[in-house]
């Protein structure tokens, strides 16, 4: 029997996490906002049927939301977290081959499922979930990561019964890819997809049929898996333990500009904590930390600064507080005053895996794993920043504009629904 991959995708992922709590929601119109309440980042599908398109600006579409009545959400990346945690913890217990490729979408496989009906087995799966966390999802289910996608993509646009599409036979195949546009296929940017419709190519059908050796010379090898996957024969395999990251990042802007040296010291060391927690989370270590300030680019009026430095240590590590006293040295030097600074941000750089280490003669950093240990389990269990480093503060007077944001209700003890 050919392997067969699954795609699971929850629908309208960040609207259907609040609906999930709010169910006097369902069926009326939903937005999520980005950072800073800037602009619609996930809609529900009553506000694409309105024609309000992804990435519009809040303040451009005020007048639909008023007149329609679209609720309006910021995001909530704690409970978006979450609840894709648990997404994927209910997939585990339906097959143990699962890749998680995004926040809510998951590339399933099925080895050792021979006697099974996979549509029937997958039909479960959706109703488990949508049993367990109020989710609607949809599954693909083909040949190919690629076809998967496709199953997926008309499963969640028919809105078919059951949340199931297989793309089991050629018949099935070949409609389904008749009818879809060529950037609708995994991989194929607009950009692609332009040059692909000068050469005549419009359909995933007719870019399946054509010639491979041609396509390969106008294009990539990955135009020839993408072909090859069109036809059912699997160039991606899935990827179920995720490559550590090689480096890792943290910025994000402030919620108003500010010329304050401590705001931004604390800002830093909050990302630094951050970064730190996920390097200790994919057990690497690191070598550099990099540490960058800018001024609002946009604010024409603004006098305007950028600059950022490299902090090279003696010795890898994952200790927050020697990338703490590295990043304060850093900002030191980088912080001028009278600038109005937007945004800031941290990087960790030269990552190695585990244990390896070629101690400096001359130089000791304090690796103290035990405290990083305690840390991280205590924040674990007891809630993130529950046992903080001094330069973070309290007051974090510098995060984002976020005043339509629904409760923690599955991360905090006091968020919890109430049920009068
Ligand atoms: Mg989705």
């Amino acid at each position: 029997m050919k392997a067969i991959y699954g795609l699971c995708d929850v629908n309208n992922f960040y609207v259907s996490c609040e609906r999930s709590f709010r169910p006097d929601l369902e069926n009326k119109p939903v937005i999520v906002l980005s950072n800073n309440d800037g602009c619609a980042v996930a809609r529900s599908n009553e506000v694409k049927n309105l024609g309000i398109k992804m990435g519009a600006p809040l303040h451009l579409i005020q007048k639909e939301v008023t007149e329609h009545d679209i609720q309006v959400f910021s995001s909530n990346y704690a409970l978006y977290g979450d609840m894709s945690h648990r997404f994927a913890s209910i997939v585990e217990e339906y097959t143990n081959q699962v890749e998680i490729y995004s926040i809510d979408e998951l590339f399933i496989g099925f080895n050792g499922f021979k006697h099974y009906n996979l549509t029937h087995h997958s039909q479960k799966l959706v109703k488990a979930v949508r049993r367990s966390l109020g989710l609607p999802i949809c599954i693909g289910l083909a040949p190919s990561k690629t076809l998967a996608k496709v199953a997926n993509h008309y499963a969640k646009w028919l809105g078919v019964d059951g949340g199931v599409i297989s793309l089991d036979t050629e018949y099935k195949i070949q409609n389904a890819l008749k009818h879809l546009p060529v950037n609708e296929i995994w991989g194929i940017g607009r950009k692609l997809s332009k040059r692909l419709n000068s050469h005549g190519i419009k359909t995933a059908l007719n870019l399946r049929d054509a010639e491979i050796s041609t396509l390969r010379r106008h294009y990539s090898v990955n135009m020839e898996r993408t072909i090859r996957e069109l036809r059912g024969e699997p160039c991606y395999g899935l990827k179920e333990q995720p490559a550590p990251k090689k480096q890792i990042v943290c910025t994000r802007s402030f919620a108003n500009k500010t010329s304050d040296y401590e705001t931004v010291k604390k800002a830093i060391a909050y990302h630094v904590t951050r970064g730190c927690e996920n390097l200790r989370k994919q057990s690497s270590m690191a070598r550099a930390i990099h540490v960058g300030i800018r001024t609002n680019p946009f604010s024409k009026g603004d006098a305007q600064y950028v600059n950022s430095m490299v902090m090279k240590l003696p010795e890898y590590t994952n200790n927050t507080s020697v990338f703490l006293k590295a990043a304060n040295t850093a900002l030191k030097r980088l912080f001028r005053e009278r600038f109005l600074y937007k945004k800031c941000g941290i990087m960790l750089l030269d990552l190695t895996q585990g244990q390896v280490q070629q101690p400096d003669l001359f130089h000791h950093v304090n690796q103290n794993p035990k405290l990083m240990k305690l840390v991280d389990s205590m924040n674990h269990k007891y809630g993130k920043s529950t046992v903080r480093f001094g330069s973070e503060g309290f007051d974090k007077q510098w995060v984002m504009r976020s005043e339509r944001k629904s409760p923690a209700y599955t991360t905090r003890w006091d968020d919890i629904l109430k049920v009068a």
